[in-house]
């Protein structure tokens, strides 16, 4: 049974969602203000991977990732290269996407952004008032941490700390001091004239960004959510005000199982923008292929740190070779004309590791998410099928092994691309199309239809449409 460690109660407790067969999972997601780095990309492939493995257990996971596209950094640097906060964050929301696209995660059920959810918001934080819960002061309003007794458990901050005098206007502050943090911010003079302002009873201005989780959580997962999942960052102060608004208002758990994923490292530093030690996720991919990258993350247990350096990524990349050759060397055994019928003690023994190891790898990833353990017991697979593909195999008992192994690599997300279509094919494709499309411009009809003759005979279809030609594969 699957068991995960709960930041909450620091104890790793068996995985019951709140109803059966169903899981409501939300993952805080990217501030789109920069493209993203392969810290955060940490945080995006363990969703992924978590995401996978549920579903690998038959559960249906409604998965939710919030998309900040409003909050102080957003304004700060859209404003600094004097362009539109809309345009700004839309870039950013696209460089996020194809980010996802190319290290192979599966999208979420729905990625809901910050600014389409401000009446949601207001309407919260009115609640909150209601309730005496927050309060409204001269530069907008504030949570009042005092009235909500469970403060601090997640963090198990210092209470003692709290400096009651002063409040938080910063969305990100530290551990040290814990204090009334704002909901809703009055527009400052430089928001008003860059028109980045909404109206509320408060006056125009904008919400803070530990609402925005708490509203889109509910809106979407409703009061109670089974996975909540971040970056270790975010424990303090994100959740733990995510805690106070949430339950606040409901009196209902918020969350059931919170997940943190570990910092990644570079040189013994946490990766982050204001440290100026970044690898954006397009550098890393410039030297080293998606699936080295998500072999890195996952060859350590996601609460453990990690350290990117060159030397582990070759090993990554090694390594992620040596699952990769495994594939070929079944694939080409599976097409050799020799047939072995017979069904003997080597195929039961084959059969009898494969089954063991398969075990030995749920055992791994349904103990908290052990990605390390799982990715050895694919290796020991990877050796087990070696063997026996270079032998005499019996085909049908090769192809259950195979079969297996693949299941698991791609609940890890590793080496599904290889038979899919490509990058580099599609692109090639699409300059083919475009050469003909200029040979027909230049009336050469004869070379022109010959490409098209010559693509459909090893499938590939040409249709001119309005809009151009498109090319598609037969299937
Ligand atoms: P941000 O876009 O800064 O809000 O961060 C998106 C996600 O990445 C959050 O869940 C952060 O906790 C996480 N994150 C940021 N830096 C790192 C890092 N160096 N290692 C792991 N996760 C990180
Ligand atoms: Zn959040």
């Amino acid at each position: 049974m699957l068991k995960l460690y709960d930041t909450l109660t620091r104890e790793k407790r068996p995985f019951v969602p709140l109803e059966p067969g169903k899981v409501r999972m939300y993952v805080c997601g990217p501030t789109v203000y920069a493209e993203p780095h392969i810290g955060n990309f940490r945080v995006f492939v363990m969703g992924d991977v978590v995401r996978r493995w549920l579903e690998y257990r038959g559960y249906d996971v409604f998965y939710v990732m919030n998309i900040t596209d409003i909050d102080d950094k957003t304004i700060r640097d859209s404003g600094r290269e004097g362009v539109t906060l809309k345009e700004f964050t839309e870039r950013y929301t696209r460089i996020f996407l194809q980010g996802l696209d190319r290290m192979n995660i599966k999208r979420a059920t729905l990625y809901p952004k910050a600014t389409e959810h401000i009446d949601d918001m207001i309407k919260f934080i009115e609640g909150l008032l209601k309730k005496g819960l927050a309060y409204v002061a001269s530069d907008g309003v504030y949570y009042d941490i005092d009235k909500f007794p469970g403060y601090g458990k997640l963090s198990r901050i210092d209470l003692s700390k709290v400096r009651k005098t002063e409040r938080m206007l910063a969305d990100e502050y530290d551990k040290e001091s814990p204090q009334d943090f704002a909901l809703w911010k009055r527009s400052t003079p430089e928001e008003l004239r860059r028109g980045i302002y909404y109206d509320s009873p408060w006056g125009p201005g904008r919400p803070g960004w530990h609402i925005e989780c708490s509203v889109m959580s509910q809106k979407y997962l409703g009061e109670t959510l089974d996975i909540h999942m971040g970056g270790e960052d975010l424990i303090f102060p994100h959740h733990e005000n995510e805690i106070a608004q949430s339950e606040g208002l409901t009196g209902k758990p918020f969350v059931r199982y919170w997940l943190h994923v570990a910092f990644l490292k570079i040189r013994g530093e946490k990766m982050s923008k204001s440290l100026g030690n970044i690898i954006r996720i397009s550098e890393a991919l410039r030297d080293y292929s998606p699936d080295a990258l998500r072999y890195f993350y996952l060859s350590a247990h996601y609460r453990r740190q990690i350290d990117y350096t060159d030397e582990v990524m070759e090993g990554a990349e090694a390594a992620v070779r040596r699952l990769g050759n495994t594939l070929s060397i079944v694939e080409d055994a599976l097409r050799q004309p020799e047939e072995k019928l017979s069904y003997d003690d080597e195929e039961q023994r084959f059969l009898e590791e494969i089954k063991t190891l398969k075990h030995r790898f749920e055992a791994s990833m349904d103990d908290d998410l052990d990605t390390h353990g799982a990715i050895d017991a694919l290796h020991a697979m990877s050796k087990t099928l070696n063997t026996y593909a270079e032998g005499r195999p019996n085909k049908g008992v090769l192809l259950r092994g195979y079969e297996v192994y693949r299941r698991l690599l791609s609940t890890l997300g590793l080496l599904e691309r290889r038979e899919e279509t490509g990058e580099l094919l599609e692109r090639a494709l699409n300059l083919i199309v475009e050469v003909r499309e200029r040979l027909r411009a230049e009336r050469r009809y004869e070379l022109s239809d010959w490409i098209r003759e010559e693509l459909r005979s090893i499938g590939v279809i040409l249709e001119d449409t309005p809009k151009g030609t498109r090319w598609r594969i037969e299937a």
